[in-house]
């Protein structure tokens, strides 16, 4: 009569240690302990997957006002952007916990795209608002990206930045919010659609739309371009925030002539602009006047937020300088007392440092700068002057070391 072996892997009964009977099967220890390690390995990570689920805090719903009341602590001025990025992100997450499909009315995503010079803090607004909301963020520059297969990066790079913000957990990341900057630099150059390819234009603009609209992306864990042998991971853009912001130099010429040439009422008259706020004409801005500037109606359609900031002036940026949260007098200060040194700016101090940063027109960016080369010396020599104990910055002293500095070099070869 034939040996008995294991129905599973065919070892003879005088192979193994042990051989169990089943109706009309066998199995070996070996096959039982296999078996063992493959049921404790595939629920294991089940579970794991339900805890981690778990494990991520249920998201806030804060009301706008609230959001702008937080946003008031960082940044100063631009009311009319704190409001709109309020609403829309109030909205986003209301549209993140609706459950009941029961009626039609699908609420839809609210990008958003902000539009002001350089430096008057749209990258800080937006990193402000995850901060709020306490998911993970990260920042783009469109202008890295190429479409695909030209030299530069991938447009799903832009979640790999989210995915490393969120630690590898593809579900925070699926709820994260990302900052694309400079989003008008990937303008097509003329209102016509070239013949010749445009590299870094309406190419990328048309793969961006792939991530902005919803869908499910496979992303590089790791960056870089993606080769055949790289595992991806894939990320459902469906639920992430998504704010771009530029500077749109020059926008202003293409809001002047559509309101100079609008048709109310008294159409054909000049005097039409007057009635605006010359100074400003970013108030204004449209989504025409993006068609205009060269950002293609598809984009646009898929940003359906748009706000501006305000071009910051002397007296928010003196603001700036003082006031917020983390304001720069503030953390100097902080720096000159772990030192154990009371660090005093006189005002007319202050009036000097904003001086400079208009000249300079870095918005709010240049003011760093220019603190930094007045208290670089002062920060090198007094922790080691342990006599000191007070710190007073007068003017003659902030002129002297700004003079000495480069920024003050540069200014003369300008
Ligand atoms: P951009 O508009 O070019 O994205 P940023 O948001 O990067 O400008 O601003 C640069 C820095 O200037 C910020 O990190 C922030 O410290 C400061 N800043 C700019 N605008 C404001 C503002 N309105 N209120 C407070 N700080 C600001």
């Amino acid at each position: 009569m034939a040996q008995v072996s294991c129905s599973f892997c065919g070892r003879k009964k005088n192979e193994v240690d042990l051989l169990l009977s089943g109706i009309d099967a066998h199995i070996c220890n070996h096959c039982i302990a296999q078996g063992y390690q493959v049921i404790t390995e595939e629920l294991g990570s089940k579970e794991d997957k339900k805890e981690k689920k778990s494990k991520l805090p249920k998201l806030k719903s804060i009301p706008p006002t609230e959001i702008k009341r937080f946003l008031e602590q960082y940044v100063i001025g631009q009311d009319e952007a704190k409001r709109s990025l309020a609403v829309a992100v109030y909205n986003h997450y209301k549209r993140l916990n609706q459950t009941s499909t029961d009626d039609d009315v699908v609420i839809e995503k609210s990008n958003i795209i902000m539009v002001g010079e350089t430096g008057t803090g749209k990258t800080y607004l937006a990193k402000s608002i995850a901060r709020i909301l306490q998911v993970p963020f990260c920042v783009a520059d469109a202008t890295v990206v190429t479409e695909a297969g030209y030299v530069g990066e991938d447009v799903e790079t832009i979640l790999t930045r989210l995915l490393q913000a969120a630690d590898y957990n593809v579900e925070a990341a699926e709820r994260g919010i990302v900052y694309i900057d400079e989003i008008d630099k990937i303008a097509r150059k003329s209102d016509n659609p070239s013949i010749t390819r445009d590299v870094s234009g309406e190419g990328v603009q048309q793969a961006l739309l792939k991530l902005l609209e919803g869908s499910s992306v496979n992303v590089p864990p790791q960056g870089g371009r993606k080769h055949p042998d790289q595992k991806m991971i894939t990320i459902n853009t469906e639920n992430i925030l998504f704010i771009c912001g530029g500077a749109f130099d020059g926008i202003e010429r293409h809001i002047g002539k559509r309101i100079n040439t609008r048709p109310i009422g008294f159409s054909g008259d000049n005097r039409i602009i007057e009635i605006f706020d010359k100074g400003n004409l970013m108030r204004y801005v449209t989504a025409m006047d993006l068609k205009s500037f060269g950002l293609i109606p598809e984009l646009i359609g898929r940003l359906p937020v748009l706000t501006h900031l305000n071009p910051l002036d002397r007296e928010t940026l003196r603001r700036i300088l003082t006031e917020p949260k983390n304001a720069l007098v503030k953390q100097y200060a902080k720096l000159f007392a772990m030192e154990g040194i009371k660090l005093h700016f006189d005002e007319d101090v202050l009036d000097f440092i904003v001086d400079q940063a208009m000249q300079y027109k870095l918005g709010a960016r240049g003011l760093r700068s220019i603190c930094e080369s007045i208290m670089t010396d002062a920060m090198f020599d007094l922790p080691s002057q342990k006599e000191i104990k007070e710190f007073t910055l007068s003017l003659d002293y902030a002129q002297e070391k700004f003079e000495k500095s480069s920024m003050a070099l540069l200014r003369s070869v300008a």
